[in-house]
């Protein structure tokens, strides 16, 4: 219905079907993940506005126009997070999970703010779901986060046949730069047929303009040089041998030369997983990268780390495209009805008790008929119902009517009270 308070735009409400499924998507989540020795993170919703403008870099998108920042009681800048790696890699700095060269592997899922123009899979306040593996600077961290995330939509149900995983590398700090000056060359030559915004790029973030969606940049960026023929000697062994271990473990990847993620710390390998499946013009259900360069940034020691974060809209998007729904109501072993209000307190105790002993109970809370109790044991989809009514009371038991062949039994008190779970 719609109100004078609307939820803000940009932002959903996540109830029944929705809300489960974001408790499906983290359940499968901490499977996955903990399976590969993963623990659990939850930072806090806002941090120092600084976390983000040192650790993502003033010329993304993200830290240039979207994010929720605002100044707290005592002067201070705060920022509602727009992402969860910075906030992650700052606890870790905090906590020295990574003191004396140790390995700190951590998950987490939650809400994140951009303020962006809402669309289908693209919102204000969105979810996400990621995992950042600190302390491992080795090919194999890189292989185990890409194939931690490719797994973990396999086991949510998206079919592998409908899935590109896209690689690349952005090199480092050492050869980065000398590619940065000659993409910026590039841009500046090719200026007349390349859109203003590709053209803004070439000072601030030159790389950024490799990914323009725009169709006529796409093709004259196509001529540009290749990151990939410009890597140092260890940063293409470093790539050469990521790749040979995904194919070791079965991964399928596509080189993607215009895969440049927005985020600054981004170093050596960045991948995206995308799917057509459910999607609008946002098909990226996932992405990450590696962040060599985001300690330091946050004022740690210099520490590796590698780590991605999906998309929880347009995962759901892409799991109803293909069928899968979340079932609405939990679950219902018994249903304590009432015949008569003098019964009601009784039925209400019993159902408290059979709940105590762990089992799924409920009775009515307001003042329905025997008849209405039996329609919503029902919508509960109760599997018993235990009547309570005069005759049978009298002889210290209950009517217990199965729900699915519709026999009655009489059962006493005791026995429905001890019930095995
Ligand atoms: P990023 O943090 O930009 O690397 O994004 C990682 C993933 O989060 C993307 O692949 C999307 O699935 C999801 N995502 C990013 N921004 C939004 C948004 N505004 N709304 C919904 N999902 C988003």
């Amino acid at each position: 219905m719609v109100n004078k308070y609307n939820a803000p735009k940009g932002t959903e409400d996540l109830y029944g079907p929705s809300a489960r499924m974001w408790d499906y998507c983290m359940d499968v989540a901490r499977d996955v993940f903990e399976r590969a020795g993963y623990e659990p993170i939850y930072t806090p919703i806002f941090e120092l506005t600084e976390v983000f403008t040192r650790g993502i870099g003033e010329a993304t998108d993200v830290v240039g126009k979207e994010m929720y920042t605002f100044e707290d009681k005592g002067g201070r800048s705060m920022t509602l997070r727009p992402e969860n790696t910075a906030g992650v890699v700052r606890a870790a700095i905090n906590a020295s999970l990574t003191a004396n060269n140790a390995a700190a592997k951590l998950y987490y899922g939650g809400p994140q703010f951009r303020h962006e123009r809402p669309q289908k899979g693209r919102q204000r306040q969105f979810y996400q779901i990621g995992a950042e593996l600190l302390g491992y600077d080795s090919p194999e961290a890189d292989a185990e986060i890409i194939g931690l995330l490719w797994h973990y939509f396999v086991e949510l149900g998206i079919p592998p046949s409908s899935m590109r995983m896209l690689v690349n590398s952005m090199g480092c700090k050492n050869c980065r730069p000398t590619y940065r000056d000659s993409i910026e060359r590039f841009i500046l030559t090719n200026a007349d047929d390349l859109c203003a915004e590709c053209v803004r790029r070439a000072d601030t973030n030159p790389l950024r303009a490799l990914d323009c969606k725009n169709e006529s940049c796409r093709e004259v960026l196509s001529e540009a040089p290749r990151l990939m023929d410009a890597l140092c000697a260890p940063c293409a062994d470093h790539d050469k041998q990521v790749r040979v271990l995904l194919d070791l473990v079965g991964i399928p990847f596509e080189q993607d030369d215009s895969l440049v993620r927005g985020l600054d710390y981004y170093t050596r390998t960045v991948f995206e997983i995308q799917t057509d499946d459910g999607q609008g013009a946002q098909n990226a259900i996932g992405g990450g990268g590696r962040y060599d360069g985001l300690f330091e940034a946050l004022g740690g020691k210099p520490t590796p780390g590698i780590g991605f974060a999906l998309g929880f809209e347009r995962a759901a998007l892409a799991l109803e495209a293909v069928g899968i729904d979340m079932a609405i109501g939990s679950d219902c072993d018994i249903y304590v009805a009432c015949a008569t209000d003098d019964l009601r307190a009784r039925a209400f105790s019993v159902a408290d008790t059979l709940r105590e002993d762990g089992m799924y109970a409920q009775s009515d809370l307001g003042d329905r008929t025997l008849k209405a109790q039996m329609k919503a044991a029902n919508k509960a989809g109760a599997a018993f119902v235990a009547i309570l009514a005069p005759d049978e009371d009298a002889q210290g038991g209950v009517t217990l009517r199965d729900m699915h062949t519709k026999d009655e039994v009489f059962m006493t008190y005791d026995a429905l009270l001890n019930l095995p779970e």
